[in-house]
């Protein structure tokens, strides 16, 4: 599925002339443009408003486009139902407000809206999970995830993190719904783009979100993550799509076979992490015995390094090793300070 357009409608020649040059080029399931804009600060560009849903509307009935666009409150169901759209997006602020995502599912129950739900900006997969279930419950069948990255809290060259452990997650939860990504939002910069996308298209997800411009430098939101037509194709004709599935008896049995080396080498590993826990209680005991604090830090600190250095020789990266021991030492931590306080 692709679906693409402008981060915001603008103008009636802007929406006409980017859908134009879409259909041409990508033929998208659905055409997108932001009308009622979410924006941290105030006095930036807050959308056109209803004058924009008339021009999607051309959009939909003249180049034969589903349109789509961002909802956040029960009057916009009302606004996009009178202009015949028969999709919508719950962005990324509004999917955090239950209140909100409910008012909109109570407004648009009946409506036959296929419904695309963002995750929220906080890695919060229960929060995306509920906003989704709120819709399931009102009958909506036709509900689809879109992965648009998640507040970094500090600076990063993308614009958002992707944490596809959240997406992952999501499908794993919810098998029967479809996630979709949005590449233009995780990156922020066009530049990126396209390696989210071939790493959402690697996860197996169902489609993209692609933000379009026909003059991206003169657009009046998220100017720097938009491409234009033309390189929206380009980036599509680079992604390399895998198949999930290949009916082919040799790969089936080559796959089990690894896969089972694999089940081996996890049991392993926990009867492993057994014995160090088994060691690390022990350890507890003797500290307690002589009085001495749980965490020593020095002796922490040449875990972290000697183990980070050593994963490096072997090839892992330091980051895996140094998250992995990050995780073991505070579970180690957690116990031995435990064991102190029952007794
Ligand atoms: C958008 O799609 O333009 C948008 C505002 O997205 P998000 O809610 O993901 O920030
Ligand atoms: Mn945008």
């Amino acid at each position: 599925m692709l679906i693409c357009g402008p981060c915001s409608a603008e103008s009636e020649e802007q929406v006409l002339e980017t859908a134009r040059q879409l259909k041409e080029l990508v033929a998208p399931d659905y055409f997108r443009a932001g009308i009622w804009k979410p924006r941290t600060r105030p006095n930036s560009f807050e959308g056109v408003g209803e004058k924009g849903l008339a021009w999607m509307q051309r959009v939909q009935d003249e180049l034969n486009i589903p349109v789509i666009t961002e909802v956040a409150n029960a009057s916009h169901i009302e606004k996009i139902t009178k202009y015949g759209f028969s999709a919508f997006w719950i962005g990324a602020r509004t999917v955090a407000n239950p209140f909100s995502v409910q008012e909109i599912a109570e407004a648009a129950k009946g409506g036959k809206f296929k419904v695309f739900v963002k995750n929220p900006t906080n890695p919060d997969i229960d929060l995306w999970c509920g906003a989704i279930e709120r819709f399931k419950k009102l009958g909506f069948n036709e509900i689809i995830a879109i992965s648009r990255g998640f507040y970094p809290f500090a600076e990063t060259k993308l614009r958002n993190l992707p944490c596809w452990e959240i997406p992952i997650e999501l499908a794993r939860r919810m098998p029967d719904i479809k996630i979709i990504c949005d590449p233009s939002h995780i990156a922020g910069d066009t530049k990126y783009i396209a390696e989210i996308a071939q790493q959402a298209m690697d996860l197996n997800m169902a489609g993209l979100m692609i933000e379009s411009h026909c003059c991206p430098h003169n657009a009046l939101s998220d100017k720097q993550q938009q491409l234009d037509p033309t390189n929206v194709k380009q980036l599509l004709n680079s992604l390399k799509i895998k198949s999930s599935y290949v009916n082919d008896h040799n790969f089936e049995i080559e796959l089990e076979m690894l896969r089972n080396k694999i089940d081996v080498l996890d049991y392993q590993l926990l009867d492993i992490l057994k014995q160090r826990f088994a060691i690390t209680n022990e350890i507890g005991e003797i500290k307690k015995v002589h009085n001495v604090a749980v965490l020593q830090i020095e002796r922490w600190k040449k875990v972290l390094e000697s183990r980070s250095e050593y994963g490096e020789r072997l090839g892992l990266s330091r980051e895996l090793v140094a998250a992995l021991f990050s995780d073991i030492h505070k579970e180690s931590i957690k116990e031995q300070s435990d064991d102190l306080n029952i007794r």
